[in-house]
């Protein structure tokens, strides 16, 4: 096989700027790639090399717990494209890369007077990373919009469009965390807007947050989420972190009943599984809280002290660290509650399982 230059890539890159947990690892070699015509060279690179590759958006979902002793390929596509939509008149299809801020999108969107995505502001990371874990925020999730994936796959080397139903979205799931776990880079995705502001306010703490004026109106949604989302996150440039560390807990309606006779407060939300049966969603930061973990702090790693749900990292922390505090936490989550967390970053690195 041909070798193949590649003219901007970087030995020994430290990631840790590259992460929103700001965890200390180091790339040994890393690639920023701006055009999706560079994939094959990079590709043919990293495997004439027998490297692993790893794609990279802003890093605000993965969970770096050692060195990555390939290839770290960052995405940088750019570009919005806005068509008519064949099937409705009061909307447009929106075509966005892979490498655009999200947040910048939402807010781009609403200027332009488009409307659907204004619950999902503030998320931070690639639109390319939008579909891998199906974003959700108060009640609406890029499921709700997605209409097509262009998807990159590394196995025949050519895109192909995927549709919203062959992406298999899920709650903070998608085939790219199962049968196409890094199989490939996602370069663009299409999304369905609305013409005319029809925001969804089911959320309480949204409602009650809204005059009724204001709960028709996107763009004062997108600004009262904002203020909710900021009184109670912490911001990843001032305290590291990877927003929720767990996903809620989705169990058998049964199970819910058995638990609430021993804890009469625990909340729940009623839904139904892929198969029609009830369910009951379980707020893992209650979890969290109830196992005695909110605020508690091991060297450098931390449970927030407001939010139980998110591990933060106050400096001189390891991936490793953090796992093993999110590994004690399970374990005393599913001790008390015989509720298995699952972790919600994706995990990377020499600690890898
Ligand atoms: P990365 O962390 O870079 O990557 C995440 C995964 O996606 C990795 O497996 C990576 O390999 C893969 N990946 C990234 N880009 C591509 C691509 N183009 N092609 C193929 N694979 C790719 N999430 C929510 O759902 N809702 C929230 O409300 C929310 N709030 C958050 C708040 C904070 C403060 C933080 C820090 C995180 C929050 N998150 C939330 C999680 C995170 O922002 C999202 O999951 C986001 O989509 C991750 O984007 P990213 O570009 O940073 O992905
Ligand atoms: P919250 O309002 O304190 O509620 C706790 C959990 O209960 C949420 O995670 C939410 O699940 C669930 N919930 C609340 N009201 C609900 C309702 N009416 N119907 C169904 N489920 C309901 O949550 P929060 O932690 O402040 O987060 C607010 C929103 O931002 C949530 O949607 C959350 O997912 C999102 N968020 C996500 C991340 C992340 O990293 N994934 C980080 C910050 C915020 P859902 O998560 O299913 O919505």
């Amino acid at each position: 096989m041909q070798d193949v230059h590649l003219p901007d890539l970087r030995e020994q890159e430290p990631l840790q700027p590259l992460n929103t947990l700001a965890l200390p690892a180091t790339a040994r070699y890393f690639v920023r790639v701006e055009r999706c015509e560079q994939l094959p060279a990079v590709q043919r690179w990293a495997v004439a090399r027998d490297l692993p590759l790893l794609v990279l958006g802003g890093g605000s979902n993965v969970v770096l717990a050692g060195d990555w002793p390939g290839v770290v390929l960052q995405v940088g596509f750019r570009g919005r494209r806005v068509t008519a939509d064949p099937d409705a008149a009061d909307s447009v299809l929106l075509e966005v890369a892979a490498g655009e801020n999200w947040h910048e999108l939402v807010q781009w969107t609403l200027r332009q007077g488009l409307y659907g995505l204004e619950n999902l502001t503030l998320i931070p990371g690639t639109v390319g990373a939008a579909p891998i874990q199906n974003i959700g925020a108060y009640g609406v999730e890029l499921s709700d919009r997605l209409v097509s994936v262009r998807f990159w796959s590394w196995a025949d080397g050519r895109e192909r469009i995927m549709t919203v139903a062959e992406c298999e979205l899920g709650y903070r799931d998608s085939i790219f965390k199962h049968a196409l776990r890094d199989a490939g880079v996602i370069t663009a995705i299409t999304l369905r807007l609305g013409r005319t502001s029809c925001p969804v306010v089911t959320y309480p703490v949204l409602r009650d947050a809204l005059t009724a004026e204001q709960a028709r109106d996107a763009r004062a949604v997108e600004h009262a989420i904002q203020v909710i989302r900021q009184s109670k996150l912490p911001d990843p440039a001032h305290l590291p972190n990877a927003g929720s560390f767990f996903k809620n807990a989705v169990i058998p309606a049964a199970q819910f009943h058995e638990l609430s006779r021993h804890w009469p407060g625990i909340p729940g939300y009623v839904g139904t599984d892929a198969a029609g049966n009830p369910t009951v969603k379980v707020p893992a930061a209650w979890l969290v809280e109830k196992a005695g973990w909110k605020g508690r702090r091991v060297g450098g790693i931390a449970v927030h002290d407001r939010q139980a749900l998110v591990l933060v990292h106050h400096g001189g922390g390891s991936g490793r660290a953090l796992l093993d505090m999110a590994a004690a936490i399970q374990s005393d989550v599913e001790q008390q509650f015989g509720i298995v967390l699952e972790l919600e970053p994706r995990v990377y690195g020499s600690f890898a399982s």
